[in-house]
């Protein structure tokens, strides 16, 4: 396959090219088309598998369709994988103008709550400092929301009851009408509670 026949627009396609991306790997084949179609998804995925292309290609081609407040929000578990999330965002949505905005500990609050009042498109944080945020009497709306992705979901549960607490946080400020996409390197029972708590009879896929 390649990235036409799985829905793509033409001008991603053209960027994938531009950063070496030229065939599909397996958890794009088969993730990518289910999340265009607008399902929830749960894919199994290690880091190198190409697994963040897998969820921002689909989340930038629904972006330049409908552009309208914060659009998507990645959680994953720490500051450097935020990091290269938003780097791939940037990368391959440069003709959109995407504008993202990360928000991890470590960094100044004041600063990035000015940040998510701007309406990125797309946030990706770590789950503790988000819902920070979120009870801190902010200033932001993801009542817009059409995405939440949770990146190595498997390594986001072993922060324990935070995340719980943190996840709860975070689900009661976005809409429940939004397409949930999860990612882990292995697809445990400790996963089935989230998938109840916040998926919608996701597509499942496993190599
Ligand atoms: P990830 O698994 O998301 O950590 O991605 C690992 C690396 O693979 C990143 O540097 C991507 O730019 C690159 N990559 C993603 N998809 C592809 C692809 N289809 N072909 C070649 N490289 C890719």
């Amino acid at each position: 396959a390649d990235f036409t026949s799985l829905g793509l627009s033409d001008w991603l396609i053209l960027q994938c090219k531009q950063m070496g991306i030229s065939k599909p790997t397996p958890v794009q084949e088969n993730c990518i088309p289910a999340i265009l179609e607008g399902r929830d998804c749960m894919g199994c995925a290690k880091t190198g598998s190409g697994k963040t292309a897998a969820f921002v290609l689909p989340v930038l081609q629904k972006l330049s369709e409908d552009p309208y407040g914060i659009f998507c929000l990645v959680l994953t578990p720490t500051r450097e994988l935020a990091y290269q999330i938003a780097e791939q965002f940037r990368a391959l949505g440069k003709p959109l103008g995407v504008r993202d905005t990360i928000i991890v500990g470590g960094m100044d609050m004041v600063k990035q709550g000015l940040d998510l009042s701007k309406k990125p498109h797309i946030v990706v944080a770590t789950p503790g400092r988000l819902a920070d945020h979120i009870r801190s009497c902010n200033t932001f709306s993801m009542s817009k929301m059409k995405f939440l992705i949770m990146d190595e979901a498997d390594r986001l549960l072993e922060q324990g009851t935070d995340f719980g607490k943190d996840l709860e946080t975070i689900l009661s400020v976005v809409p429940s009408k939004r397409q949930t996409l999860l990612f882990s390197a292995t697809l445990t029972d400790t996963l089935q509670e989230l998938k109840s708590i916040a998926m919608n009879k996701p597509f499942f896929w496993e190599s």
